[in-house]
């Protein structure tokens, strides 16, 4: 690829601080979400470096390259969040328990940033409350405008922050679920929900937690949309800079550990904020040190997990992959493991199915091609919906089928 198309960050993206230092290198890799037409398969994909830095001055943990948004989200394929019932249920509890907290009514105002299909929004108006979408995709927001959410097809930035704010659009709650991580202005981004909150509103916003992600070796959630990967002492600092609060913390299990923030604009933290901010104190989460045998860990997970796919096929078993998002590319691009290894790869979302997984180029299949084919064994690439496949996968399990947990070490269920 021409030089033009990314670029390597020598500042932190948070704090600006030069301090900064990989620790770990996970090769250079094609974008994990750009699946490949299989009439293309022989073109070469664009690659780009993956490496993971910390930064010694604000704790924040991100990735040194930044891919262009034009080629990162240029042809994407695009995901409808409507497509996993987990996150469904997931989000109207969030939605339930906002507007019984915050009181919201007809004269509340909610925004939600990236609101994909309006599968969050469309709850508030259920209840009678007005909403606003904002959202660059393609596709998408045209899904949530059908269904009743009004949705901005732009991106949130400072800019539009401004202009809402001076068209009297402030909002009572703001929602930001799996963004804040993924853009590349990441202080434009915080400054514009300052702009767009009320003195008595607050943003409720959920992102990966970092702890998990080292603890349980979750490598495969690092990818190039996929900037920063924040620990709360790191977005302490980083709402801080901009007036912005964190005063509350709920931890969730989905995405394999992921914190909802309660942001508002005046200090008043609660226990549930104070006491994650003295146990990553305590564990040395603030220190590089905490980061220097992570990529031991993942090349242990690693070997592991070739190591067993390649006995597999070498005693004449068939191993099948379910999960064509993102993490799963990343998996199965830094192991080496291809269409030679894994036959293919199955998924729900009907828009993936008929492509390959970028690099490896495993064919995504749908879910029933695990009881047609009956391979005997399935990699879960997806393995934060691990409960819901292996309900959902009963009849394959009867049939004999196991799966293959990759994370935090391989394991046969
Ligand atoms: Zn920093």
């Amino acid at each position: 690829m021409t030089a033009h198309t990314s670029h390597t960050e020598t500042q932190c993206r948070s704090c600006k601080s030069e301090d900064i230092g990989v620790f770990l290198d996970l090769g250079e890799t094609p974008l994990s979400d750009r699946l490949v037409d299989p009439a293309k398969r022989d073109e070469a994909e664009p690659i780009f470096p993956l490496k993971v830095a910390f930064c010694s001055d604000c704790s924040l943990v991100q990735i040194t390259e930044t891919v262009d948004p034009n080629v990162l989200f240029a042809d994407k394929y695009p995901y409808y969040s409507s497509f996993l019932p987990a996150l469904l249920a997931h989000s109207k509890k969030n939605v339930l328990a906002r507007i019984e907290d915050r009181k919201l009514n007809k004269d509340s105002l909610v925004i939600e940033l990236a609101s994909n299909d309006g599968y969050l929004l469309k709850n508030y108006v259920e209840a009678g409350i007005p909403v606003l979408g904002i959202d660059p995709a393609d596709g998408p927001p045209a899904v949530a405008e059908e269904i009743g959410v009004p949705t901005l097809n732009e991106f949130f930035t400072k800019d539009l922050a401004d202009k809402l704010a001076s068209d009297g659009k402030i909002a009572d709650v703001i929602h930001a679920n799996n963004v804040l991580a993924h853009v590349a202005d990441t202080n434009g981004f915080v400054a514009g929900i300052k702009q767009i909150l009320k003195p008595n509103g607050v943003a409720v916003i959920e992102a990966p937690y970092l702890k998990p992600l080292i603890e349980h070796v979750e490598f495969d959630t690092i990818y190039h949309e996929h900037l920063c990967y924040f620990s709360v002492t790191a977005l302490d600092h980083l709402f801080k800079r901009h007036g912005l609060y964190l005063n509350h913390v709920e931890q969730l299990s989905i995405h394999g550990g992921s914190l909802r923030l309660f942001v508002e604009p005046f200090e008043a933290p609660k226990e549930s904020v104070l006491g994650l901010l003295r146990n990553e104190r305590d564990i040395g989460m603030d220190k590089p040190e905490y980061f220097q045998d992570f990529a031991a860990r993942v090349n242990k997970l690693k070997s592991s997990l070739v190591t067993m796919v390649r006995d597999l096929k070498e005693d004449k078993y068939t191993v099948a992959a379910y999960g064509a998002a993102a993490k799963g590319a990343t998996m199965l691009n830094f192991c080496g493991l291809t269409d030679e290894d894994i036959d293919f790869v199955v998924d729900r979302n009907t828009h993936k199915q008929g492509q390959l997984m970028p690099g490896a180029h495993l064919p995504i299949l749908a879910p029933e091609a695990l009881v047609e084919l009956k391979p005997d064994y399935v990699v879960i690439l997806a393995w934060n919906f691990a409960d819901e496949i292996l309900e959902q996968q009963a009849d394959y399990r009867e049939l004999g089928g196991k799966f293959i947990v990759p994370v935090p070490s391989p394991r046969v269920i």
